[in-house]
C-alpha cells in the first residue's frame, strides 16, 4: 500500500479563520482521520515556524510530519524532539535559481508607491514580500513587473488576504514555491505526484492545484483561485480538481470541512477500515 500524502494549505483552508462558519469539531475529526488512516500530514503555508507553532496551539491542529513553510521556501520534518530543517531543499534551491538574489529584488523596487515592504520575520533568503494597496494593485503590479521579471530568477505571486483587506506580493525563487517543494517531498517519499492530494483556498495555491497533484479546493476558495484553476483545466483536461460543496460526514465543507470532504473524495480516508 504506498504512502498517502495529504498536503494542505493553512489559513482558511484547514484553519477556520476566515468568514464562513466553522463546523465545530472538524479540526479533531481531523486530527484522528488522519491518524486513524495512517496518513502522512504535510502542511504548506505562508507561514514561518513560529506562526506556525501559534496556529498549532490556538486551533489544536495536529503536529504535520512535513511543514513547507514560508510559502514553499522552508522545509522542515517534524520530530517528537522537534524540527529538523531540511537542508537539502536550500542547496536544491540555490542551485536550480541561481540568479536569485532577495538583496537586489529589494532594491529594484523600493519607492514604489503602494508597495510596503513586510516584517523581516515575514522575508528570509529565499523571501522577499511586500504588502500591497490593493486598490491599485494593477498599476503596482505593472512597475514591479517591468522592474523585475525575468532578471532574478523568480517567481513574482499575488493574493489578497480577505482577513486583513490587505494585497501580500511574494518575490520567490522559481525553484522554491509551494508547488515545488511538495513535489520535492512526493519525490523524497517515493509516492507519484498524481497521488498526492493538495487542498487550498486561494492566491499562491493555483500553483500547487494545477501542478498534476491531486486539488482539492475548499468552499470558500476566493474566486480569484476558483477562475486560474478552472482555467487551466480548460487547458489541461487531465488536471484532477475536486470542488468542495458540503455534505460531506453532515460537514459544510468550508476550511477544514472542505479538506476531510476531499480527503473522501480520493479515498485518502474511507469508512469501514
Ligand atoms: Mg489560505
Amino acid at each position: 500500500m504506498p504512502m498517502k500524502i495529504l498536503a494542505t494549505d493553512l489559513d482558511r483552508t484547514l484553519l477556520p479563520n476566515g468568514k464562513w462558519p466553522a463546523d465545530p469539531g472538524a479540526i479533531d475529526l481531523f486530527n484522528m482521520l488522519t491518524e486513524q488512516h495512517d496518513v502522512t500530514v504535510v502542511y504548506v503555508t505562508g507561514r514561518n515556524l513560529d506562526l506556525t507553532e501559534n496556529a498549532i496551539e490556538e486551533f489544536g491542529i495536529r503536529h504535520p510530519h512535513v511543514l513547507i513553510g514560508d510559502v514553499g521556501t522552508s522545509i522542515r520534518k517534524y520530530h517528537p524532539d522537534g524540527w529538523q530543517p531540511n537542508e537539502g531543499w536550500n542547496t536544491h534551491v540555490k542551485r536550480t535559481s541561481p540568479g536569485w538574489d532577495a538583496e537586489a529584488i529589494r532594491a529594484t523596487v523600493s519607492g514604489i508607491d503602494g508597495l510596503v515592504e513586510q516584517e523581516r520575520e515575514h522575508c528570509g533568503p529565499f523571501k522577499q514580500s511586500y504588502y500591497v494597496d490593493h486598490a491599485n494593485r494593477e498599476s503596482i503590479l505593472g512597475t514591479v513587473g517591468e522592474r523585475v521579471t525575468g532578471r532574478f530568477d523568480e517567481v513574482i505571486i499575488y493574493s489578497f488576504d480577505s482577513e486583513s483587506g490587505k494585497g501580500l506580493l511574494d518575490f520567490l525563487p522559481q525553484s522554491a514555491t509551494k508547488q515545488t517543494a511538495l513535489e520535492y517531498i512526493a519525490d523524497e517519499f517515493g509516492v507519484a505526484k498524481s497521488e498526492v492530494v493538495f487542498c487550498g483556498d486561494s492566491g499562491n495555491d493555483v500553483f500547487p492545484l494545477t501542478a498534476g497533484f491531486r486539488g482539492v479546493l475548499v468552499r470558500n476558495a476566493d474566486d480569484q483561485l476558483v477562475a486560474g484553476v478552472k482555467e487551466a483545466i480548460n487547458d489541461n483536461p487531465d488536471l484532477t480538481v475536486y470542488f468542495a460543496k458540503g455534505g460531506c460526514k453532515g460537514l459544510n465543507g468550508f476550511y477544514t470541512g472542505g479538506v476531510i470532504e476531499g480527503a473522501y473524495h480520493y479515498g485518502l480516508f474511507s469508512d469501514g477500515s
